[in-house]
């Protein structure tokens, strides 16, 4: 498949691609709906020496108000879909939603993912940043993936490969590219399923805001556990005594629910998430020496 530069996208607007609904333009934007044009978008930026991001479900950024320098391609990549009802394990492509497996492993009985009930994104990006709740994470359930590395040669990988942490994986650091992963479940029960789906769903309506207020998640990581504890601590907590609730900057203030949250109140800039983000570290070091630290990512020009 070949892709030309004329047959981009310019000045695409971002802000309805990304949960927080802010952010600039792309400078050239192009929607991956097959791997193979995936792999010859990326190939063509590589080829013309320009920045490239690759956007999943863009839950989990802040945009810069200038926009994205170089190609930005989003990910919507879903022909591969593979059960192996033997062995229960599911194959699919990274540009479906985490949400896809979930209801996918409800629907086929099978268990080991309904914790992941209500986390927006796509697979690409969870694996991205080891996603997680109610401790667990991809890293419990992947097996291996398709890997696009960086001389632009398709490798399959181990769990291992991903170097998997807390909200973190090797490819942070590194410019690999998930085409498809295998996951593996458990034998389960529908309906049991089902209750904690909904009962996952329930306590996140109870304490996240509603699905049309921008926002990207818990914008700071939890913190290491305290010497003899194995839970983490979490951010939410420490905001919360900091006096989070009540802070604001410009349209970006932080949840009354959950202090762990920045929102958007309809109008607010990157710029306004930044500074709010660092009152609210500012506060909790003075408060607490602690240092916090970003879950989500800013992405684009500064
Ligand atoms: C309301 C709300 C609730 C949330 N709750 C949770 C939660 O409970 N637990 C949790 O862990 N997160 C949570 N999040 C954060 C977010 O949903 C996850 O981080 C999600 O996995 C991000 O996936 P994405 O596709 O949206 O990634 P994006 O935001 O699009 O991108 C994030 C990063 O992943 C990279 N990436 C995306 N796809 C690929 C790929 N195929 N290969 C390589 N890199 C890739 C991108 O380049 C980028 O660097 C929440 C977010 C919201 C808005």
């Amino acid at each position: 498949m070949n892709i030309t530069i004329a047959s981009l996208k310019r000045n695409v607007p971002l802000k309805n691609l990304v949960t927080f609904k802010l952010g600039g333009p792309a400078e050239y934007f192009y929607e991956a709906n097959s791997t193979d044009s995936l792999i010859a978008a990326i190939a063509l930026a590589r080829h013309e020496g320009m920045p490239w991001f690759l956007l999943g479900g863009g839950s989990n950024l802040v945009v810069s108000d200038t926009g994205i320098e170089g190609l930005v391609v989003h990910n919507k990549t879903t022909e591969l879909k593979h059960v192996d009802h033997e062995s229960r394990q599911i194959s699919l492509s990274s540009g479906l939603d985490l949400e896809f497996l979930v209801e996918l492993a409800h629907h086929l009985g099978m268990s080991g993912v309904e914790c992941f009930t209500g986390i927006p994104g796509s697979l690409g990006g969870a694996i991205y940043g080891n996603a997680g709740a109610y401790g667990r994470s991809i890293a419990d359930i992947l097996i291996d993936a398709q890997v696009l590395f960086p001389d632009g040669s398709i490798q399959t990988v181990l769990n291992s490969f991903f170097q998997f942490d807390y909200r973190t994986s090797r490819i942070k650091n590194e410019p690999y590219i998930v085409l498809s992963a295998r996951f593996q479940l458990e034998a389960g029960n529908c309906d049991e399923i089902k209750a904690k789906m909904d009962d996952i769903s329930e306590q996140r309506h109870s304490k996240h805001p509603p699905y049309e207020v921008g926002c990207a998640g818990s914008f700071f990581k939890n913190l290491p556990p305290l010497p003899g504890e194995d839970r983490r601590r979490a951010a939410g907590s420490v905001l919360e005594q900091a006096g989070a609730k009540t802070m604001s900057y410009g349209g970006a203030r932080v949840f009354d629910k959950h202090a762990n949250f920045i929102i958007n109140e309809g109008k607010a800039t990157a710029n306004d998430v930044r500074r709010l983000a660092d009152m609210l570290k500012k506060k909790v070091l003075k408060d607490f020496g602690i240092e916090l630290s970003e879950e989500v990512l800013y992405v684009g020009r500064i």
